[in-house]
């Protein structure tokens, strides 16, 4: 048994590693970089906590949390470990006297919020005591492209220049591809070993279907799947988690509200119930769930669509803690690229912000439209590549079909182009199906070379060739204009016939129904 594995053992308490623990923490012990990049839960702590332990000196933990590093203290001092934090709760005399116990060596580690770390002087102070290693806690706080930056962990990069022969250890749940190329550029990590792991959570099922009538839908998804389980219902706004939530009551579900806009004691009580009761369904904004631990929640429905693949990833993992099969159901539309697209064009922020958002609300529409395993594809946005589909998730279990649409897709670019990009979607499949309503003849659409052209497909195929367009960015929407579609440049090789393209067939009721019922 090596040294790591004693200390696991003795001072923790656990039997084995959960690989890549061992690998992360053998890189450390030798004094190498590493890049960790695990979720929240995944055991992130260890890896730099047995690492200390085993090097001499004293472990240095950046963390710009102070709640999360006063309780990792108490924790580890209750084990026997040497730790302390400073931070600007501590009197000047208690910092003091932090400092003496690491300038005698007294200390195994020491937590410290980064704008501390990299005052002049305490840089002096690490310079003269023996230090282990450096550990940077949510490291993805240093890019700007993230959504936690902190202009002080920029200042990270000098730990590299005046401690070049202490190994560095980077830590986070969150990360793109792009934050983890920022995280790697800014801390000079280009030399650090990267690990990336354990987010799959293989006993979730993951399931996207179109939405018609959301609560209908929800209503038969929970009376055929989850007529006795306690799940969460996402919603996007408040009113919607109260609206839903009495609906749910009164089909005779015991379903609670819960939003940032209730009263604290209310949230509590309500919390507590969830927790505590059986059967038990919490309608609810994405201000709920950071720290509840409930193991057998069954299902997480979404009736919106999440603004990230993060935030989906976060959210539907709150569902089958206990590894039992759990259900993460979501119904989602154009309507709903729509109105993220207004909260996000309405927000505070910098141009860059924005696109920013932009590009990770389009790898969430990207997920939601993906023909091949939604497992596969969420785990590639961590940086998990798997060679093989899941059989665990609904484009597994019932592949989509595709269809040839680029004649479809044509004519729909070709209806916005000639109607000067200032309509709906409504407005333009009229046009397509060769309407005769009233707003058609106002504009004298029906006059349009386009009017008429589409003809073969439904009302539904035509907003599923629409919503696709705009998912896969041909099309934009224009909110300045309530929603009209605007051509994006990439549709030019379709409009000149260069391009051929495949869409989705959407799966309707009928076979949606039956796929529940096979499996
Ligand atoms: P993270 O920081 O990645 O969110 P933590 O380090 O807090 O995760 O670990 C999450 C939980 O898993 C903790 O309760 C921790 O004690 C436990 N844990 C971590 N590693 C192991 C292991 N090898 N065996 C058993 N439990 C572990
Ligand atoms: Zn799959």
């Amino acid at each position: 048994m090596n040294d790591a594995t004693q200390i696991l053992q003795t001072v923790f308490g656990y039997d084995t590693f959960r690989p890549p623990q061992d690998e992360i923490i053998d890189t450390v012990i030798q004094g190498g970089d590493a890049l960790v990049l695990m979720p929240t839960g995944g055991g992130k702590s260890l890896c730099y906590q047995i690492p200390a332990l085993v090097r001499d000196g004293c472990a240095v933990v950046i963390s710009p949390l102070i709640a999360l590093m006063q309780d990792q203290v108490s924790a580890l001092r209750q084990l026997g470990v040497r730790a302390s934090f400073l931070n600007s709760t501590l009197d000047p005399g208690q910092a003091m006297q932090v400092e003496d116990d690491l300038q005698r060596g007294d200390l195994d580690l020491l937590y410290i919020a980064p704008e501390r770390l990299t005052q002049e002087r305490m840089l002096g102070l690490l310079e003269r005591a023996p230090i282990a290693l450096f550990a940077i806690d949510e490291a993805h706080c240093v890019s700007q492209w993230g959504h936690d930056f902190r202009a002080d962990y920029l200042q990270l990069s000098l730990l590299h220049q005046r401690f070049p022969d202490i190994p560095r250890i980077a830590l986070t749940a969150t990360a793109d591809e792009r934050t983890r190329e920022e995280i790697i550029r800014r801390l000079d990590l280009e030399a650090a070993r990267r690990f990336i792991a354990g987010f799959d959570r293989p006993n979730i099922r993951y399931r996207i279907t179109l939405k018609h009538n959301a609560k209908q839908q929800l209503l038969r998804f929970l009376k055929e799947e989850h007529a006795h389980d306690a799940g969460i219902v996402y919603c996007l706004s408040r009113k919607k988690t109260e609206d839903v939530a009495f609906w749910l009551q009164e089909q005779g579900f015991k379903a609670l509200p819960y939003h940032a806009g209730l009263d604290a004691s209310m949230r509590a009580d309500y919390q507590a119930r969830f927790l505590r009761e059986e059967e038990i369904i919490m309608v609810a904004t994405v201000a709920f769930g950071m720290g509840i631990d409930k193991p057998d929640v069954r299902f997480v429905a979404h009736l919106d669509m999440p603004k990230t693949v993060e935030a989906y990833y976060q959210e539907t993992g709150r569902a089958g803690r206990d590894g039992a099969p759990a259900n993460a159901w979501m119904v989602y539309g154009l309507q709903d690229v729509i109105k993220l697209r207004q909260m996000l064009d309405g927000s505070e922020g910098s141009e860059e912000h924005k696109r920013a958002e932009q590009h990770r609300l389009n790898a969430m529409l990207g997920l939601c439209e993906i023909t091949s395993c939604r497992r596969q594809s969420l785990l590639s946005y961590f940086g998990e590549d798997r060679d093989t589909p899941c059989g665990n998730c609904d484009t597994c279990l019932e592949p989509v079909t595709t269809w040839d649409g680029t004649e479809a897709a044509r004519k729909a670019l070709s209806v916005v182009y000639r109607t000067g990009q200032r309509f709906g979607v409504n407005h333009l499949v009229d046009v397509l199906r060769g309407s005769e309503g009233e707003r058609v003849y106002q504009y004298d659409h029906h006059q349009l070379a386009t009017w008429g052209v589409g003809k073969d497909l439904d009302n539904n195929q035509w907003r599923s060739v629409f919503r696709q367009l705009v998912a896969r960015g041909y099309l934009r929407v224009d909110m300045d204009r309530f929603g009209a579609l605007c051509l994006e440049e990439r549709c030019r090789g379709l409009l000149r016939g260069e391009e051929v393209i495949h869409l989705r067939k959407d799966v309707t009721r009928k076979s949606a129904s039956r796929q529940t019922r096979s499996t």
